[in-house]
């Protein structure tokens, strides 16, 4: 089975001490995850090496960042490199959050070079994709999302793309509360799995976890992580609870 990932994105919240006290809370339930199911926590830079620490000891949890930079090194304050996180041993960085291409104007082209930086450091990108209220509304969402992998991924060769992680996360159910119903979401990820299919190949595209994003809670992810083509979700509001993310890791297909 292609791997099963919850992914707890923290964004801009907590400080050391909320940080240390949820993790110590999560890590306390002593959840047990098979070898194909994954815990992810995407935390703020300053609690990258906490979190490692933290969860050191419990199996198939692993650590990503938010976000890194294009470049390698240089003249960028401000700015993390994907060697950086590297050095310190993180596994996963989230690219392409929609937050990230409206606050901060990243592209297309922008997170191409994202992905690849990535790469070449061994860091698997968690791939954020998905469309507005707006595309939604008019129907044109499989179209949007296609555009958006193409300009950002077929560029990469198939071993690369062999077990990558893809979110698709509509905008309009970010935080808000509203989340796309369980045959919304499958309908979306048996699309996405489909385009890789068509340039990759079947075994390639069945390879691929397609995580779901927007208002996952304890009380919906079961029903939508049970969908064959949703591979678990990235979950932003409801992972700063300890009960709810632990719930939400539990309930991963196994
Ligand atoms: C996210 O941050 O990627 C996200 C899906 O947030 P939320 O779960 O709060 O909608």
């Amino acid at each position: 089975m292609r791997k099963q990932i919850a992914a707890a994105n923290w964004k801009m919240n907590l400080n050391l001490q909320q940080a240390d006290d949820l993790l110590n809370e999560i890590v306390s339930k002593n959840i047990q995850l098979s070898e194909d199911q994954q815990a992810v926590f995407a935390v703020p830079f300053p609690y990258l090496l906490l979190t490692k620490e933290k969860i050191k000891n419990s199996k198939n949890f692993f650590v990503a960042a938010q976000n890194c930079y294009t470049q390698e090194s240089g003249a960028f304050t401000g700015e993390v490199s994907a060697a950086m996180l590297s050095s310190i041993g993180i596994e996963y960085v989230i690219i392409g959050h929609s937050e990230r291409r409206e606050y901060f104007s990243e592209d297309n082209q922008i997170l191409a070079q994202k992905v690849d930086v990535c790469l070449k450091n061994n860091l698997k990108a968690i791939f954020c994709c998905g469309e507005s209220l707006e595309i939604r509304e008019k129907g044109s969402q499989n179209q949007f999302v296609e555009n958006q992998l193409k300009e950002t991924l077929f560029h990469l060769e198939a071993s690369a793309i062999s077990g990558f992680v893809i979110a698709y996360e509509p905008i309009w159910a970010i935080g808000t509360g509203k989340t796309a119903t369980a045959e919304e979401a499958q309908e979306m990820h048996a699309y996405v799995r489909n385009v890789f299919a068509e340039k990759y190949g079947n075994d390639v595209a069945q390879s691929i976890s397609i995580l779901y994003g927007g208002s996952v809670k304890a009380n919906n992810a079961k029903e939508i992580f049970g969908k064959p083509d949703v591979d678990g979700g990235l979950v932003g509001g409801a992972s700063l609870n300890g009960n709810e993310f632990s719930e939400i890791i539990q309930s991963l297909k196994s």
